[in-house]
């Protein structure tokens, strides 16, 4: 049984194509295990990711989902740019995401030839998003032209990725 952090209620199992994380019913947290993040994001970022926990000191603020331990505040960074900060328990290698932090990453739209090379899982999954996040758009009247789009497709896919199938 794992709690949410915020909430301490008990956190809801889900599975997505690249295995079972957990999520909070109320602030819609999640905790995903390490194992199944390096399934979809690619193994340098998550190696940088590791490395910077393991060799640094980071803030602790929240406790581990599973063996309440502190978990570390680390920054997770594509060629030194910062995605976001994930807290992380050294012990239980789950990784904890605010409600917040997969929707603060970046929204782009991917270019189609990088969709193309992805899995289909994946591509599905995008597919889906995109239908409802024009939808979203619609709603909210926003201007899809305000959406950077100078920023790297590594970004790109691994923050959609993240945002899609850990939802
Ligand atoms: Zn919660
Ligand atoms: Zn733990």
């Amino acid at each position: 049984m794992y709690f949410c952090p915020s909430c301490n209620i008990e956190l809801i199992k889900n599975t997505n194509p690249f295995g079972i994380y957990w999520s909070c019913p109320i602030c819609t947290g999640k905790a995903i295990s390490l194992s199944v993040i390096r399934q979809a994001i690619p193994e340098p970022i998550v190696g940088d990711f590791w490395r910077k926990v393991t060799s640094e000191v980071h803030p602790q603020k929240k406790a581990c989902p599973a063996c309440k331990k502190l978990m570390s505040e680390a920054p997770i960074a594509i060629d030194n740019e910062v995605l976001e900060y994930l807290d992380i328990c050294r012990t239980c290698f789950f990784v904890w995401f605010d409600s917040d932090e997969l929707e603060a990453l970046p929204h782009v739209e991917i270019p189609e030839e990088v969709i193309e090379t992805l899995p289909y899982e994946v591509r599905l999954a995008i597919a889906e998003y995109n239908i409802e996040r024009i939808a979203t758009l619609r709603e909210k009247e926003i201007e899809a032209e305000q959406v950077k789009k100078e920023i790297a497709i590594d970004i790109l896919v691994v923050s959609v990725v993240l945002f899609v199938l850990f939802k």
